[in-house]
């Protein structure tokens, strides 16, 4: 093997070319090794091809995890205002949206290339696209090497950084590479699942929502101890929009606690989904201030929902009556329904359509100041591939930058 290398990083991901930059910087030998033909792809694609880099706004609370505190250390040694810097020494122009999402201007490509330039400045090897065949450990002491035998040549090295991601996204190379590597040296992997993805309804459910398809609207969403007010959608086979993406993690993250991670059973009746489709306001006082009108109770709800949804959503209740037809009581009851419109989902549309995946390498078997294994010492996961799982909106690129900068910092 070739002992040239004092850490090999697999995967040229975010997390891995952040960590592999951060380590060469350090005057660490470094190489990184990744199986696709193109480089960093789901960078590419990410934030519908400009990237949402990191966020503004970024804490504790963005994040699910087994061990909700673990993230803590990584992101505050380094923080989205660090990324930031970075990015604005590399002239990249970009501009924030809601809720302090940062995107670039121009194009995804510049943060890979951005990646990319950093790991040259750091003296990092590349072998690309290579296959990782086998990997190598001999007893636990520390000063052992692993050895990484590729179809270009083994590699050996003291740090071992496992930076393979999740698995959404399988036709642009995903692969549950990383979880097979913690099972080989006895990491516990907690059991993964898609997440920010699009729920599914059952078919009695789609049957009855059929009307209502294509619809957009704001709502707050609801599910297992999750809360936010984004769009919401429903698709012709489910549930869709940034609101659902977010509570979805929270949907399959029900399921753990409900089966402690036993296998997906399909979903059934894990948790519904609560839509508030009037959010930040009172909706019980509003309709009673309206009682005595002549007009549709649907021409009412158009005035803050989309028409067409608001009449849809009323034949769907068997509400096509005038507000002056209705008795007080039911007023409350159509409220309560319009504050906390229950579905059920029955699944999720799977990795296809998810953006990362729920679950991972076991944050509790890893120190949260190096993402190494307390077990294997010089072994590390950063990254995706980790028992953590960030909120829509940047965060999961910025927990790729925060774990890849700490491993880089020790590895
Ligand atoms: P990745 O970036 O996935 O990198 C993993 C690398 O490992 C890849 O290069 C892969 O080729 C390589 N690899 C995998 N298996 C092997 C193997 N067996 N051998 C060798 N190499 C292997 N997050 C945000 O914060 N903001 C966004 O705007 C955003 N948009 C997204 C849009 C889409 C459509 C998707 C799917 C995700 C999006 N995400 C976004 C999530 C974000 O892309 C990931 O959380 C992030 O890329 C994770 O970084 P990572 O380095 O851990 O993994």
């Amino acid at each position: 093997a070739d002992h040239g290398f004092d850490v090999i990083v697999i995967g040229a991901g975010a997390a891995g070319m952040m960590c592999a930059a951060t380590a060469g910087r350090r005057k660490r030998r470094v190489l990184l090794i990744d199986h696709a033909a193109r480089l960093a792809e789901k960078i590419r694609i990410s934030g519908g091809g400009r990237c949402n880099f990191t966020n503004r706004h970024v804490g504790a609370g963005n994040y699910l995890s087994r061990n909700p505190h673990f993230v803590r250390s990584a992101l505050s040694r380094y923080t989205a205002g660090d990324f930031i810097g970075l990015v604005e020494r590399h002239g990249i122009r970009y501009h924030e949206r809601d809720w302090g999402q940062l995107f670039c201007d121009d194009s995804a490509q510049q943060i890979i290339d951005m990646l990319r330039a950093e790991c040259e400045d750091g003296g990092v090897r590349w072998a690309m696209p290579a296959t990782v065949r086998r990997i190598e450990h001999h007893g636990e002491a520390a000063p052992e090497p692993f050895v990484v035998d590729t179809d270009r040549g083994s590699f050996a090295a003291r740090s071992l950084v496992i930076a393979t991601g999740g698995l959404s996204i399988p036709k642009i190379g995903a692969t549950p590479f990383g979880y097979k590597v913690a099972e080989q040296f006895g990491v516990p992997v907690v059991p993964p699942r898609p997440a920010l993805v699009p729920l599914t309804l059952p078919p009695e459910t789609l049957a009855r929502l059929a009307p209502l398809a294509g619809a957009s609207f704001d709502v707050t969403a609801a599910c297992g101890g999750g809360s936010f007010r984004e769009a919401a959608l429903i698709t012709h086979r489910g549930l869709s929009g940034p609101a659902i993406l977010q509570v979805s993690s929270y949907w399959q993250a029900q399921g753990y606690d409900r089966q402690d991670g036993a296998s997906d059973d399909g979903g059934n009746g894990w948790a519904p989904v609560t839509l508030d489709l009037l959010p930040g306001i009172d909706a019980q006082a509003w309709l009673l201030e309206h009682a005595h009108d002549r007009g549709l109770l649907a021409n009412l709800l158009a005035e803050r929902l989309p028409r067409r949804f608001a009449h849809a959503w009323c034949e769907l209740h068997g509400w096509q009556r005038p507000l002056n037809r209705f008795r007080h009581a039911e007023l409350r009851a159509v409220a309560a329904e319009l504050s906390a419109w229950t579905l059920m989902p029955s699944g999720t549309q799977g990795y296809a359509k998810a953006e990362v995946t729920l679950g991972g390498v076991d944050t509790r078997a890893l120190s949260s100041k190096t993402m190494e294994a307390r077990d294997r010492p010089g072994l590390f996961f950063v990254g995706e591939v980790m028992d953590v799982t960030g909120h829509l909106g940047g965060y999961n690129f910025q927990w790729a930058w925060s774990s890849g900068h700490a491993a880089g910092m020790a590895a």
